[in-house]
């Protein structure tokens, strides 16, 4: 059976050439990077070149501004709380998004039940952060602005530039979680006025279970780690070595083909919208029209429920995913469409494409091809469908 992969936004697979870095480290260069040895002398350069190609992909003044981490989740866990912690005295208040991923959402609330409070700033119909309500939300005690760059589930690109300059204006620290961003657009940290920037390896053709924060200098923050003086004594914990390399080398690579990638990605994901709606009525496009990240389309059918159809997809080889989480056996709309004011029936039925450097043009012909009958089939048994064929 053919096998179509548009789930990249969940995770990307590996490229050879990261492989091929990593490899080494997994094996013969096993030094401990603090060893004053020549075996550590090995591990210790292999982890500051990476640190250079971070730097070079965000474009951060100094490699010493991005510190490895264990991933996204950790870096925004890091960074909305090592900043809290260290300005608890400054102030207590928080400012962020309804449209977070679960990494920043529940690390605010975690804070929150330690006393901070933490201010919701919501979207408009295309999941672009309201920047008005933002800058009325600053107060005097107001510490720590956290907006993501581009949203995982409908790929809208935030205003960060422009938030990042109110931030700075207010004296506000920025973070911004850049997962989905990072290798897709192109950004320089020190053009955005941005604090703090997450990435992870995993989105960018490289390994799970390692990433950075981009930390700038002279930015306050709290180590989460206790322990010996890694990583500028910023994380403690002996350093993940083949996961670095392998997350410097994806960044390279990334850094290098953005341009080309962009456009294939952007051809192909307009391909596959523009035949779904010849061939599929009832059909929405959640997130932003144009500002949006070239690999994601997010597409409600209506009347249906969007498990039902990966599960069908998935039958035919084809991995995608749904915006909607099932939580505890009930199913849950995605947080992100109910922020945007999609309505129940179009939140339950949306699936999320997001195409990798490996899609082709086949592999999306043949989505074209096995989606049209399984979403009539589906209808077919859908009593909403039905009724509002019925009224037509
Ligand atoms: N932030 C965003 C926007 C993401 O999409 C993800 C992963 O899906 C994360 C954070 C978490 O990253 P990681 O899987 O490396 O912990």
């Amino acid at each position: 059976m053919r096998r179509v992969y548009l789930d990249n936004n969940a995770t990307t697979r590996m490229r050879q050439e990261v492989l091929d870095a990593m490899l080494p480290y997994l094996g013969d260069l096993y030094g401990n990077p603090s060893s004053v040895h020549a075996f550590g002398r090995v591990t210790r350069k292999a982890i500051d070149d990476a640190r250079a190609q971070v730097a070079g992909l965000i474009g951060a003044e100094s490699p010493e501004e991005v510190i490895f981490t264990s991933g996204g989740t950790e870096s925004d866990n890091f960074a909305i709380r090592g900043v809290a912690h260290a300005l608890k005295s400054k102030g207590d208040h928080i400012i962020t998004s309804t449209i977070e991923h679960h990494a920043v959402l529940n690390t605010c609330k975690a804070l929150e039940k330690e006393g901070y409070r933490i201010s919701s700033i919501g979207v408009d119909k295309d999941g672009i952060v309201d920047v008005d309500a933002l800058t009325e939300a600053i107060t005097d005690k107001t510490i720590l602005i956290s907006i993501m760059y581009a949203n995982n589930e409908v790929g809208t690109i935030e205003p960060i530039e422009a938030i990042g300059s109110i931030a700075r204006q207010r004296g506000v620290s920025f973070h911004t979680d850049a997962v989905q961003a990072v290798g897709k657009i192109p950004f320089r940290v020190c053009d955005l006025n941005v604090d703090l920037l997450s990435l992870s390896a995993h989105k960018i053709y490289g390994p799970k279970g390692v990433g950075a924060l981009y930390i700038r200098k002279k930015t306050k923050i709290t180590p989460m780690l206790s322990g010996g003086h890694h990583e500028m004594s910023k994380r403690a914990g002996t350093e993940n070595v083949p996961g670095i390399v392998g997350l410097g080398r994806a960044s390279e690579l990334a850094g290098a083909e953005l341009p080309r990638e962009a456009a294939h990605l952007t051809a192909l994901r307009d391909r596959l919208y523009r035949g779904i709606l010849e061939r599929i009525d009832s059909v929405r496009l959640n997130g932003h029209p144009q500002a949006r990240l070239a690999n994601t389309l997010n597409v409600s059918f209506t009347y249906l429920e969007g498990e039902s159809i990966i599960l069908n997809l998935d039958m035919e080889g084809v991995a995608v995913s749904t915006g909607s989480a099932c939580t505890s056996g009930s199913l849950e709309p995605s947080h992100v469409l109910t922020a945007m004011g999609v309505d129940p029936v179009n939140a339950q039925g949306s699936i999320r494409f997001s195409l990798g450097r490996d899609t082709t043009g086949d592999d999306i012909d043949y989505v074209l091809t096995v989606l049209p009958p399984i979403v009539a089939r589906l209808r077919a048994m859908s009593p909403l469908y039905e009724g509002q064929a019925k009224k037509k």
